[in-house]
């Protein structure tokens, strides 16, 4: 299908559409040039002639093919010569599709004229033995097109040999194409300005500007000439963070290198131009996202010969080579592998519980990457990320509001930290058997009980998963600016695991922890800011009131002067970027980081291991240089594909009859999606209301998490999972009771997607042949199938409440609960029995007591959240639940043994009657679970 962009700025399918309209051109002259030898070709070279023109304003924005091939192709088109334009056009699209231009400076030279020319004597990528990493430089210029070319000459004739990278110049003359540029070109690493540029562009991008306004508050009105070269600056820093920024100014370049708002500048330059310097600082600007500390000292630890003493028999592979019977595992893995392997901290390799090397800076690095104050990496997954964070704020007694619908890791942090969970619910989805995220009235509820209970002091932190297994990602500076009104000083754990590479795409940045922090930090500095305040202030008074009903309605803004911004963020680098399984990472943006620096190490010296394994320390090392040099590519790319699988399986005439692709509707309740976006493949969807619903919505889909409802093709979803791995050799992970979850990441082609379709359609084939040929029987029990998966799926249970025994505010209004006193109550054997699941007695007590109190986590797979934590009271609806689930794997449940529970007499309790009566929900739980209804 060829990618509906008529205008420059569908961003998502540009660089596509660039290349559907090359495939044209070369119809067209393949068509002109068979046409030419007949004579009859008038027609055939004006459909030349508007094949060019359609792509000339791609073309504004790329060094290749560049002005002066195309200006050889415009003179052949006019002098009539049809084969030598269909050849220079082959030529040049094979050069792009193989991307050879990168590496071969033939590729640059129109045919037949590489020997006259003489214009690229400078050395070039071709004949470059190495193959030097190439890119571009944006050159944003105040002079006349007509200069570009020689500008172009000039900053070529600067190479040399010593270079570790080459790059070629693409030029652009107004701020709105340098923000075109930025966006369009993903090779492009540097951004030279020269003062003086005009503001609007030629081209037709009204998006684009909306875009500007929306996301920048950019608008030409309000800039002064003068000011552009720094507002642009902002501008792309806010695009893409990566990029190095240079600026030449014929203004006092120490003026404005001293103005806060150039921090986002690399370097300012006088204009009386230094071509040299600003050669050398565009390559080092490269060069220092390029380099990584820890990899790069590891190479060269292996290439020395080492003597080892300590106790890691593999390092150097002596144990294995040797061997007689394990060789080939050093043959499988390569002897690089063992060189790399050492349990030492000396030879550079540094450590990585205390850092003071190379770890150190690549972790700063990393900190500048993701935008955060500090980064700290972790080998054991963000399992133990989550885990270090929570100890190291926690302390015995504080109450964290967590999604119990989020991983395990933050349940058994919470045991481990003693804090008491308060158990927030996300909305159910459930005709497909999950959830969605946590609504935000829900926290704010659940803050305002506390308030009323007296009890929003001992309230530390809220945790939430951003975005979630299914793709709901949370409008994460909306939740943090609605709880900070309530409790000034809250710190939120943003669980990204899934999320890491969203920083790598202005669309999903703003929507991650520490994008929201960094927009928060600005709004909190601007005075504009503080009229919410003030108005809220005169609506609802100074001190949030929660018998005020209107609080819950109102969206609530903080107090700039007291609201502190603490933010944490985890991430499983493995699951989203190119590090090895394990590598995470924790990224600290708190503004009261130093009162708690101490707790954190002595949370990474818990759970660390003191043996961290060094290539998976390499690997986030690298996993950080490439997003910092390709991350937005390979992200918009990941996003592409996604929308172009959503759109062939749901408009595929035969796949969408057994098959359909969860849209935003369906993954997202409409009082939630306030901008009313629906789909983003719907016909008639624009960028423009992708970005509203991006900017506004409480939830937004993330684009790239497919779930594919297979129950309507009468499969289950672990039976589906099954079929496409031992028949098609398709993996995936997450299931539901009817739906499979694809996702599209940094490593998928246009091939995988091509390859799942074909996989689909055959399937779907198969079921059409099936019910075809066979009699109503078979069609009868297909559709009984399809309705049993689709219609009768069991309902999610809500968290019910802690018995009375862990709660401090039995009697009181609010869910959190000691849940580590009840977990280590199941240690104490005696104080345990089982209740098998399928008996009366399981029923009666549901019911009438004495209840039933879990004694551990009871987490089935999928969903693979608890429905049971330790502590917790189980209900009627909780049993009916568990009777229903047809999974295999559910932890922390025997079925020989039944249910463990802490027994009535450990909980204190000494007559039925008694305990009946004390099991009686607090009104509080009765009173939310009504509510949730
Ligand atoms: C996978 C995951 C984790 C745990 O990360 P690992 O790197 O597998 O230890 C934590 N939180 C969420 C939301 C996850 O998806």
């Amino acid at each position: 299908m060829p990618a509906p962009a008529t205008r420059i700025d569908h961003f998502f399918s540009g660089a596509e559409a660039r290349l559907d309209r090359w495939r044209e051109l070369h119809r067209a002259t393949q068509v002109w040039a068979a046409k030419a030898r007949t004579g009859s070709d008038a027609n055939a070279r004006s459909a030349v002639s508007t094949a060019l023109s359609e792509l000339v304003s791609f073309e504004d924005f790329q060094a290749f093919p560049g002005h002066r091939l195309l200006a050889a192709l415009k003179d052949r088109i006019k002098g009539g010569d049809a084969m030598g334009a269909a050849r220079l056009v082959q030529r040049i699209s094979s050069a792009l599709m193989s991307r050879s231009y990168r590496s071969d400076s033939g590729e640059w030279e129109p045919e037949d004229e590489s020997s006259g020319g003489g214009e690229r004597q400078m050395p070039t990528a071709a004949g470059d033995p190495k193959a030097r990493p190439y890119f571009e430089v944006l050159v944003v210029s105040p002079s006349p097109s007509t200069k570009w070319p020689g500008q172009i000459q000039n900053m070529r004739k600067l190479r040399r040999n010593l270079d570790a990278f080459i790059y070629e110049p693409v030029v652009v003359g107004s701020f709105e194409d340098a923000i075109l540029g930025v966006m369009l070109n993903t090779d492009v690493q540097t951004v030279l300005i020269y003062d003086g540029f005009p503001f609007a562009s030629t081209h037709n991008a009204p998006v684009m500007r909306q875009f500007l306004m929306a996301t920048l508050d950019i608008k030409n009105d309000d800039l002064a000439p003068h000011d552009y070269g720094l507002r642009l600056a902002q501008a792309v820093k806010k695009i893409r963070p990566e990029l190095d920024i240079i600026l030449l100014s014929d203004r006092n370049a120490e003026v404005i290198a001293a103005d806060p708002a150039a921090a986002c500048i690399s370097r300012v330059f006088y204009d009386v131009e230094e071509p040299l310097e600003i050669h050398l600082c565009i390559l080092q600007g490269v060069q220092d996202r390029y380099s990584t500390p820890f990899f790069d000292n590891l190479v060269k630890y292996a290439q020395k010969p080492v003597g080892t003493f300590h106790a890691l028999p593999v390092a150097r592979g002596k144990s294995i080579f040797k061997s007689n019977w394990i060789r080939d595992m050093g043959e499988f893995y390569g002897p690089t592998l063992f060189l790399a392997e050492s349990s030492a901290t000396t030879g550079g390799l540094d450590s990585l519980l205390e850092p003071t090397g190379n770890i150190k800076v690549a972790q700063e690095k990393c900190a500048r990457a993701f935008g955060c104050d500090e980064v700290f990496w972790v080998t054991n997954g963000t399992s133990t990320s989550n885990k270090m964070v929570e100890q190291a704020l926690l302390q015995p007694g504080d109450i964290v509001i967590v999604d119990r619908n989020c991983h395990k890791s933050h349940h058994y942090g919470c045991v481990l930290a003693g804090a008491q969970p308060y158990y927030v619910e996300a909305y159910p989805m459930t005709e497909y058997s999950m959830y969605g995220g946590v609504p935000l009235r829900g926290i704010k509820k659940a803050l305002m009980d506390l308030k009323a209970a007296g009890r929003l002091h001992k309230v530390k932190m809220v945790v939430l998963t951003n975005c979630t297994f299914d793709g709901h990602v949370y409008n994460t500076k909306r939740v943090m600016e609605e709880c900070l009104a309530i409790k000034p000083d809250m710190i939120f754990l943003w669980d990204e695991a899934w999320f890491g590479f969203a920083r790598w795409s202005p669309f999903y940045r703003g929507r991650t922890g520490m994008g929201a922090r960094a927009a928060l930090k600005e709004d909190f500095a601007n005075p504009a800011y503080a009229e919410h305040y003030k108005a809220q202030v005169a609506k609802l008074g100074k001190d949030l009131n929660p018998k005020d009903k209107r609080v819950l309605d109102t969206r609530l803004y903080p107090d700039p002067k007291k609201a502190k911004l603490r933010v944490y963020m985890t991430t499983s680098t493995h699951k989203s970027m190119s590090a090895l399984r394990q590598g995470s990472m924790v990224g600290v943006g708190d503004e009261d980081f130093h009162l708690v620096v101490e707790n954190f190490h002595e949370a990474v010296f818990t759970h660390a291991s003191t043996s961290p394994n060094q290539q998976i320390i390499a690997s986030l090392d690298v996993a950080r240089r490439q997003m910092e040099l390709e991350g937005y590519e390979l992200v918009m790319r990941s996003i592409q594909l996604a929308l172009e699988l959503r759109r062939e399986v749901n408009n595929h005439p035969l796949v969408s009859k057994y098959f359909r692709m969860l849209n935003v509707e369906e993954m997202i309740p409409a009082s939630y999606r306030g901008s009313g976006l629906r789909s983003y493949i719907e016909d008639g969807i624009t960028w423009a209301d992708a970005l509203k619903a991006i900017r506004e919505d409480e939830f937004i889909l993330d684009p790239t998490r497919l779930t594919l409802v297979c129950g309507t093709a009468g499969f289950d979803g672990t039976q589906f999972k099954g079929i496409l791995a031992s028949e098609y050799e398709i993996q995936l992970n997450k299931t539901s009771r009817n739906s499979v979850l694809f996702q599209t990441n940094i490593n998928n082609t246009r091939s995988d997607v091509a390859n799942l379709m074909k996989v689909l359609v055959e399937i779907a084939q198969k079921i059409d042949k099936k019910l075809m040929s066979g009699d109503d029987t078979g069609r009868k029990a297909f559709a009984a199938r399809v309705k049993s998966l689709m219609e009768d799926v069991p309902d999610l249970p809500n968290f019910s409440y802690f018995h009375d025994k862990f709660r401090d505010n039995p009697k009181g209004t609010t869910l959190e609960g000691h849940m580590r006193e009840a977990f280590y109550m199941a240690y104490d054997h005696d104080g345990c029995e089982h209740v098998k699941l399928f008996s009366s007695e399981a029923d009666k007590r549901a019911r009438s007591g004495p209840p039933l109190v879990s004694a551990n986590f009871v987490i089935p797979y999928p969903p693979g959240f608890p429905i049971m934590v330790p502590g917790q009271v189980i209900k009627p609806d909780t049993i009916e639940f568990m009777r229903k689930l047809d999974v295999k794997e559910i932890h922390g449940y025997d079925k020989n043994l039944g249910l463990k529970l802490i027994a009535p007499a450990a909980l204190g309790m000494k007559s039925k009657k008694a305990a009946a009566s004390r099991a009686k929900p607090a009104k509080a739980a009765r009173k939310t679970k009504k509510a949730r209804k």
